[in-house]
């Protein structure tokens, strides 16, 4: 069924899911709409799944092609003669949950709420002191008149004191506001700096990546550097899991971040897409010697032999497959991650333990 449905749609996939980048026949043919629907509720019963609306979304993803990435892990999975669980399709569907995004929020909102309080504190010091300087023009008038001297004088102490306590509780108010400011500042600073961070590994994570990712292609695309993009996934991992653990299978990662950092120079930049894949972007790196250097750190962790520490049994030969694309052949970098993406898949096809340049994949499949 996916192969129909999916495959000739994932040469160079979109990955962005929105109506509007669905193919046109499939909003205005009915049939188009009426066998996409067939699809989707074949592929839940096939599975044996329930009718969820986070099943329904899986479906419409993979089924529709606007999630390459599902289509082809479910075909992989069939291929493989391996059920498509309800346990697996919510493993297949996890998605980063953008992690402090919804913090960022409310600290820019807290952000604004300070702002504002700090510009009326001003405005109010502001008119207290202008309204002191109209009653202060008028009691020296009144000096220019025949008056009581003592009396005036008295008053205008009075009103002197009366101005002075204003202008420094005034001035206490906008203090505490600019401190309150100074914080919420520092606090939304720090809480961009975690967005960006993957909390297992340390290193950038998705969002911060296709953020370099899209500076960097504007940059190449003015400068005409080349800019090459890897993405890397560990081989088998679901097997080191059930065999020593999901901490363990932490351990994992962490130890591949490790290697994959040996890599990070100012050209070029890692990060954890999610779950146990990475994306590297080599700046200035044409995809030959990207490859080449990215072959370099799999044959370092091909030739170890980890050991779990823990039960001191052996994790064997941990390895990860890769695929890289030349982001500037690609009309977006979006296109890019997808092209490294189905090369990455392409050398999980070809055994495993290798790295891919996308453009090969059909001498390779
Ligand atoms: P392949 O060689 O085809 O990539 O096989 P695989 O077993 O690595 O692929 P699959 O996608 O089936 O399994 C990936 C597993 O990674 C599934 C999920 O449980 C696991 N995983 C995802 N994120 C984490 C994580 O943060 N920690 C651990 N320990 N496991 C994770
Ligand atoms: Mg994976
Ligand atoms: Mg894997």
């Amino acid at each position: 069924m996916l192969q129909r449905i999916g495959l000739p749609r994932l040469r160079w996939p979109r990955l962005v899911a929105d109506n509007s980048e669905m193919p046109a026949s499939a909003q205005i043919d009915p049939r188009a709409r009426r066998r996409l629907l067939d699809e989707i509720s074949n592929f839940l019963i096939e599975h044996d799944l329930e009718v969820t609306p986070s099943n329904l979304l899986a479906a419409h993803e993979a089924c529709s092609g606007i999630n390459p990435r599902l289509a082809r892990r479910i075909e992989w999975r069939r291929e493989q003669g391996e059920p498509i669980t309800q346990t697996w399709l919510e493993e297949a569907t996890v998605v980063d949950p953008c992690a402090g995004k919804k913090s960022i929020e409310d600290l820019a909102k807290d952000m604004e709420r300070g702002i504002d309080e700090l510009s009326r504190a001003s405005k109010s010091m502001r008119r207290a002191t202008s309204d002191y300087g109209d009653e202060l023009e008028r009691r020296v008038d009144d000096l220019q008149g025949p008056c009581d001297t003592e009396e005036l004088i008295s008053t205008l102490s009075n009103f002197a004191e009366a101005m002075i306590a204003r202008s420094r509780q005034t001035e206490e108010e906008l203090k505490a506001s600019e401190r309150e400011t100074a914080k919420l500042r520092r606090n939304l600073d720090r809480a961009r700096q975690d967005a960006q961070v993957d909390y297992l590994t340390g290193l950038p994570n998705r969002r911060a990546f296709e953020e370099v990712l899209e500076t960097s292609y504007r940059e190449a695309q003015d400068t005409g550097e080349p800019l090459s993009v890897a993405f890397c996934d560990i081989d088998r991992f679901k097997t080191i899991n059930d065999t020593h653990g999901h901490e363990a299978g932490d351990r994992i990662i962490r130890e591949i971040a490790e290697t994959l950092s040996s890599l990070c120079t100012k050209d070029c930049y890692i990060a954890r897409h999610g779950g146990e894949e990475f994306v590297l972007l080599f700046r200035g790196v044409e995809p030959q010697d990207a490859l080449a250097q990215l072959d370099e750190a799999r044959e370092a962790l091909a030739s170890r032999r980890m050991v779990n520490r823990r039960t001191e049994k052996p994790f064997g030969m941990v390895t990860f497959s890769g695929g890289i694309a030349d982001v500037l052949q690609c009309a977006d970098p979006r296109e890019a991650l997808a092209a490294a993406d189905q090369a990455l898949y392409c050398a999980k096809r070809s055994g495993r333990n290798r790295i891919r340049l996308a453009g090969e994949q059909s001498r390779a499949a």
